[in-house]
């Protein structure tokens, strides 16, 4: 059982955790109170906004709106990483969930996931999250395409572990919002055994040192390896050919935040023949690698085919290496070697 911390206890110990915080308005005496309990308190929970540029998030989260007053949660993480406080207390962000999952987060008792949550807000024996749980609202359209920056993601992190670290809970007392309601699907874009992981590594360093993966959240060259690998594996088993609305899919992905921008590629350049129009992408880039990738794999095979089809052993010649091996084992590596040679040599032909 956890008694809710202070609010200037939660904002030293975000703090501590190198978070950029900033506090909204009357925030410290801002909450929902007077409606429900607040604490005992068993963990964090993690949401999307559901907004895009152009809307006035902060205050969303302050102020709420007509259906829904605010705060909408304990804080707003916007996509600059900043964590603006905008609730002590009790926060209209949790609603009802399911009984079983609370009990696996306060024993932290579960494996990957929590067990799956059958209930949700008005559901019948749902029970009331927004007495239990921190929430942090974090800035994204939640459509499943939306980036989530890695600066965000990061404070992200480091805020739950602020809570966590405070209370003496483990990475398994942050979920997200989609494991406590049957009904939601937030944090979309975020898998939350990843963020538990990420969790668990920041709190197992001391306060204010954890500073994420370089590839939380970007496609490293072994990201890219994995996906030629994926294309190479189609291709082989298919018998087939990427087609081009394969080629078109693949090209107009997702959005990915590109850990290594194809500079001074002129493969990537726009139609000024000058700039870069891919540099937060990088799906061409992981095709055009398929590409490269395939085209080398193909010489070396025809080198290959070369290289055999050169040696030409009638079946009396591979009985009499056959036994001059046998009465030599040290012939065989010999043998290897030089044809190990031989085929460097081909290769680099
Ligand atoms: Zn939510």
């Amino acid at each position: 059982m956890a008694t809710p911390m202070s609010a200037s206890k939660l904002v030293e110990a975000l703090r501590a955790e190198g978070v950029t915080v900033h506090e909204v308005r009357s925030w410290r005496t801002h909450n929902r109170n007077h409606r429900g309990a607040w604490g005992p308190v068993h963990g964090v929970l993690i949401h999307h906004t559901v907004t895009g540029p152009g809307t006035d998030v902060v205050n969303l989260i302050y102020d709420g709106h007509s259906a829904l007053p605010g705060p909408l949660s304990t804080g707003c993480i916007t996509k600059d990483g900043v964590v603006h406080l905008t609730g002590n207390g009790r926060a209209n962000h949790a609603g009802g969930g399911d009984g079983r999952v609370l009990d696996a987060v306060i024993g932290e008792s579960y494996g990957d996931r929590p067990p799956a949550t059958q209930k949700h807000d008005g559901s019948p024996g749902a029970v009331d999250g927004n007495a239990r749980f921190y929430g942090w609202e974090c800035e994204n359209k939640g459509d499943g395409r939306d980036p989530w920056p890695r600066v965000q993601y990061v404070a992200m992190v480091k805020a739950t572990a602020a809570i966590c670290r405070v209370h003496g809970w483990g990475e398994k007392s942050g979920i997200g919002h989609l494991e406590w309601s049957d009904w939601k699907v937030d944090p979309r874009g975020i898998d939350m055994t990843d963020f538990r992981r990420d969790l668990a590594a920041c709190l197992a360093l001391p306060a204010g040192q954890w500073e994420g993966n370089d590839d939380d959240m970007a496609l490293t060259d072994s990201d890219v390896r994995k996906v030629a690998d994926a294309v190479v594996a189609k291709l082989i088993a298919g018998g087939g050919v990427l087609e081009n609305s394969d080629l078109r899919r693949i090209w107009w992905a997702d959005e990915i935040p590109a850990a290594r921008p194809p500079y001074n590629n002129p493969d990537y350049f726009a139609a000024d023949g000058k700039t870069i129009d891919n540099d937060t992408w990088t799906a061409k880039y992981a095709v055009q690698t398929t590409v490269e990738g395939v085209r080398e794999t193909l010489a070396r095979v025809r080198n290959l085919e070369g290289a055999v089809g050169a040696v030409d052993l009638s079946d009396a010649d591979i009985a009499t290496l056959a036994s001059a091996v046998a009465s030599n084992p040290a012939l065989a590596e010999q043998i290897a070697e030089k044809v190990a040679v031989k085929l460097a040599e081909r290769l680099a032909e």
